[in-house]
């Protein structure tokens, strides 16, 4: 049972590129037809009936299906399944069920490649099988995670790793906002990752501070399923966001040379800057040329744009550059100041603390952790104030129209408008779910993605 079936199995480091080329593959073949996400649904609910018709009526006699599990079937085994205690280790759990101590310690070191006896944590699940419970036990299988388990075998002495085999599913999902980008989510019961894998498609045209009520999205993307149950969201296919009466349409594309989000035109959706220096962050206050400080109580001009987020929230390299200042001043605080080429410089102030390995001349990469959100020096609260240099002046980095980045090759352009085409197709089908969410206090004052400022 577990290693059956034309399932995308999970990525290891060395499967990855092959797991995202069936991936793309899985996802050009789903789209390249109108109905066979229609399809996949109605598989998928019929595997999962399927999986519940353990016991079937036949006339008088019930016909009992075994119960396979871990590749065994299990009715022929006394089954104890537990949880690993506090303090426990392999030795006294199978020593318990009679397995010989040196067999314990003679596949321990064996097979300690395979599994590192140390890692065995309290709290995960573990089962043991004894066919003859005069008997010592006959395996022991230890569940890690829920993509892999641990299957100790005793007549034979061996250990070894199965991966179970993930099925990859593509789905859809929109909204409308009612309150913010965070909250639309969990009304239509969206995970939190896929609500940051969006972000992420989209980040470089929509700006997420400054999304409003009625913004609507819609997405496709892939969800991860073991024995029927989701374990996680893969990549983002497609995603559409509007705002006002602007629409946003980003197709990820991947090939040999480069993989991201791009546009209709096939422009990358990645621009050489990032919007901001810290995700779901809020501006607490704006470039301001005649700006009240809060702790001088009088008029000076506001050169950066704070950003207000948790102490400790990461801050991150807005492009690839290399870090020219790393220091403390009164004002500042803790500072980076980072120059991305002969043009542009941007600065990072008030951290609570810096990122390891973030020194001056070190190289840093758009994305990149530098340091932590804090309010060292001039500072009322946490926050970022962030500072855009550009020949030499601090300029508003929202006003600044910022180089293009890197075109997709001419070459590649037929192969990903095939794509487009058939995504787009699909995100347009796409019927706008609405909720009226009942708005808490508490959570709007979770809320981060509304701009306020205080
Ligand atoms: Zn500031």
């Amino acid at each position: 049972m577990d290693n059956t079936g034309t399932k995308v199995k999970r990525d290891t480091k060395k499967g990855k590129r092959l797991h995202k080329k069936r991936i793309l593959l899985v996802a050009l073949v789903a789209l390249a037809s109108s109905v066979l996400i229609h399809n996949l649904t109605q598989f998928s609910n019929h595997r999962a009936a399927s999986i519940h018709q353990s016991q079937i009526k036949l006339g008088a006699f019930e016909v009992i299906e075994p119960t396979i599990k871990y590749g065994f079937v299990l009715d022929t085994f006394q089954v104890d399944k537990k949880l690993v205690n506090e303090n426990e280790f392999i030795s006294d759990i199978l020593t318990a069920y009679k397995v010989d101590y040196m067999d314990i310690e003679y596949m321990v070191k064996e097979y300690k490649d395979i599994f590192d006896v140390r890692t065995l944590r309290a709290g995960k699940p573990y089962t043991v099988l004894t066919a003859d419970t005069t008997s010592s036990a006959d395996y022991f299988i230890y569940e890690p995670s829920v993509y892999n388990y641990i299957v100790f075998d005793f007549k034979n002495k061996t250990v070894k790793n199965v991966e179970r085999p993930i099925e990859t599913r593509i789905e859809t999902a929109s909204g409308i906002i009612e309150t913010s980008l965070w909250n639309t989510m969990v009304d239509n019961g969206l995970s939190y990752g896929l609500t940051a894998k969006m972000e992420d498609a989209l980040a470089w045209s929509v700006d997420f501070h400054y999304i409003q009520k009625d913004d609507r999205f819609k997405l496709i993307y892939e969800r991860h399923y073991i024995d029927g149950e989701p374990v996680g969201v893969g990549e983002i296919k497609g995603a559409y966001y509007k705002n006002y009466d602007n629409e946003y349409y980003a197709f990820y594309f991947e090939n040999e040379r480069h993989n991201g989000f791009y546009d209709l035109e096939a422009r990358p959706m990645k621009k050489a800057f990032l919007k901001s220096p810290v995700k779901y962050s809020r501006i607490s206050s704006g470039y301001n040329l005649r700006r009240f400080h809060p702790i001088l109580k009088r008029r000076k001009a506001h050169l950066g744009t704070d950003y207000a987020a948790p102490r400790g929230t990461p801050i991150r390299a807005v492009a690839d550059g290399v870090v020219v200042r790393k220091g403390y001043t009164k004002g500042n605080g803790n500072f980076i100041k980072i120059k991305h080429d002969k043009v542009y410089q941007t600065q990072y102030l008030h951290m609570n603390s810096f990122a390891k390995g973030v020194n001056t001349g070190v190289h840093v990469k758009q994305g990149q952790t530098i340091g932590y959100v804090g309010s060292t020096g001039l500072a009322t609260g946490p926050h970022v104030c962030f500072r855009f240099w550009k020949n030499g002046k601090q300029v508003n980095h929202l006003r600044e129209n910022l180089p293009p980045p890197e075109p997709m090759p001419e070459a590649d352009i037929p192969k990903f408008n095939i794509i487009r085409d058939s995504v787009k197709l699909e995100l347009d089908k796409i019927q706008f779910k609405s909720f009226k969410s009942v708005v808490k206090k508490q959570e709007v004052t979770r809320d981060s993605t509304l701009t306020t400022n205080p």
